[in-house]
């Protein structure tokens, strides 16, 4: 059960709302999703950029039926900005797009979507580079920048694969689509051109066989409907204590659940036999508990509960599952991580390690991983409206939601949409990376 939205109750109410705007105070955008919105690309799109990569990607914005725009005074109002900035040489080079662009920002529709696509430095020319991680700087201040719901993300590509790359045509769809509401001011590397179009994009997971953990409620109870709806067949693991929900959620959604504690070395041994012969294509670890404490204060038991649970049991299940030979080839591992994990959190010691170390256990997975076509990233959550964080102090709670630049808390479902994302065998190209779904919260990158 989420907890009560007390500020963003306040500003809807006509006083609150008059308030609001008299004192400059933030005003919470409705933030569609995809049950709200159906169109993959808000029209008009703008797409600017001079290279043949702009002109690639304008070509697929009208196959999928967007009305595309090359320039921004041809429009009134936009909804979707493209800057393709695949071919810069040096830093100066971005100013020739700044007029168009900064007329379709100021044009941005409510829920509007900037994205900006280059190429990643690469050590080459240090010239280059520069002009290459500015475009950064450049779209992750224009996430803090624009609002009404609308968001600004990035795609960068290594320079050696074309923008054709199936895992670029996957970024740009979950970027321009309501999947990615709550997804704001993040910059997603693409460093192979790997990784299969899916025969339906509205099926994407339809063959695949997916194990997600803590699955009985909150994140992962939206990550299996979400999962499900795009055609996986689920595996969905909980702690006994959460057996009649998890049953209950299997059996609507096709699923097999498997009640077992991550931590248990028998826990594997489980989902095989749950999988019944199917090589297993994904596992999404999401099962995760925090023991506050102040550091101070922080019993041995609080951390070892904490680590155990959130980044042992990863290691252990994936190091279990190899040895087994039980994963399929073109293996998806997805890690729930948090903003905690980057940013650092009081009275977090115990749980911002954890999720560090899911971090940077996927950066290091992915590169075992990659030579069978398999990939790990993580997802790192912010703010979710959840019983996890309903049991925090009002007050923090309050403030944690609005910290971020579309001023509210996100949804699990905004999660477990990244999560997808990640597990499409479209993917393929995403390695090592961790996605946040914060509304790009104010610490941390
Ligand atoms: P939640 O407490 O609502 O749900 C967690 C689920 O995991 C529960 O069903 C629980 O029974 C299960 N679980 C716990 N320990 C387990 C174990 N040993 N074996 C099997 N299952 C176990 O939590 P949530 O808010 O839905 O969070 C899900 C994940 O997202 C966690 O990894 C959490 O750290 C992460 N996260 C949440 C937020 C947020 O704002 N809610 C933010 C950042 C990260």
């Amino acid at each position: 059960m989420a907890a009560p939205n007390l500020y963003g109750s306040f500003v809807k109410s006509p006083v609150g709302g008059l308030l609001a705007k008299q004192l400059g105070l933030p005003r919470p955008a409705h933030l569609p999703r995809r049950a709200d919105r159906d169109e993959l690309v808000l029209s008009p799109a703008v797409v600017l950029g001079d290279s043949t990569g702009a002109d690639d990607i304008a070509a697929r914005l009208l196959d999928w039926g967007a009305d595309v725009r090359r320039r921004a005074d041809d429009t009134g109002s936009v909804g979707s900005l493209l800057l393709v900035l695949d071919d810069l040489r040096r830093p100066e080079d971005i100013a020739g797009l700044i007029q168009q662009a900064r007329a379709a920002v100021k044009k941005l529709q409510p829920g509007g979507r900037i994205i900006t696509v280059s190429r990643t430095p690469d050590g080459a020319d240090p010239v280059v580079d520069s002009a290459r991680g500015a475009v950064e700087g450049l779209l992750r201040s224009l996430g803090h920048e624009v609002r009404r719901g609308a968001t600004a993300n990035g795609i960068q590509v290594a320079p050696e694969f074309p923008l054709s790359a199936v895992s670029v045509e996957h970024a740009l769809r979950f970027f321009l689509s309501a999947r990615s509401a709550f997804v704001d001011g993040q910059l997603l590397r693409i460093d192979a051109d790997t990784g299969t179009a899916p025969a339906d994009w509205n099926q994407p997971l339809a063959g695949r066989t997916i194990v997600v953990t803590g699955a009985a409620r909150g994140i992962g109870e939206a990550i299996a409907r979400t999962l499900a709806a795009d055609g996986a067949d689920l595996i969905l693991v909980d702690m006994m204590n959460a057996g009649t929900e998890l049953s209950r959620l299997a059996t609507e959604l096709g699923g097999r659940p498997v009640l077992a504690d991550v931590t248990q070395e028998r826990t594997t041994a489980a989902l095989i036999a749950a999988a019944d012969g199917s090589p297993i294509d994904g596992v999404v670890h999401n099962a995760g508990i925090t023991r506050d404490k102040l550091f101070a204060n922080m019993t041995q038991d609080r951390w070892e509960a904490v680590i155990a649970v959130n980044l042992r049991s990863q290691l252990a299940i994936t190091r279990a599952l190899r040895d087994e030979d039980a994963l399929g080839a073109d293996y998806r591992h997805v890690g729930i991580a948090s903003t905690s994990g980057i940013a650092g959190n009081r009275g977090q010691t115990n749980y911002a390690a954890s999720k560090a170390g899911v971090m940077a256990y996927v950066d290091a997975l992915a590169g075992d991983l990659a030579e069978s076509g398999g990939t790990a990233n993580a997802v790192a959550p912010g703010f979710i409206e959840t019983e996890m964080t309903a049991t925090m102090p009002v007050v923090t709670r309050e403030v944690a939601r609005l910290l971020n630049s579309l001023h509210q808390g996100g949804l699990p479902q905004d999660v477990a949409e990244a999560v997808a994302f990640l597990l499409s065998p479209a993917a393929g190209g995403i390695r090592g990376e961790t996605l946040r779904v914060c509304g790009q919260n104010l610490v941390g990158r």
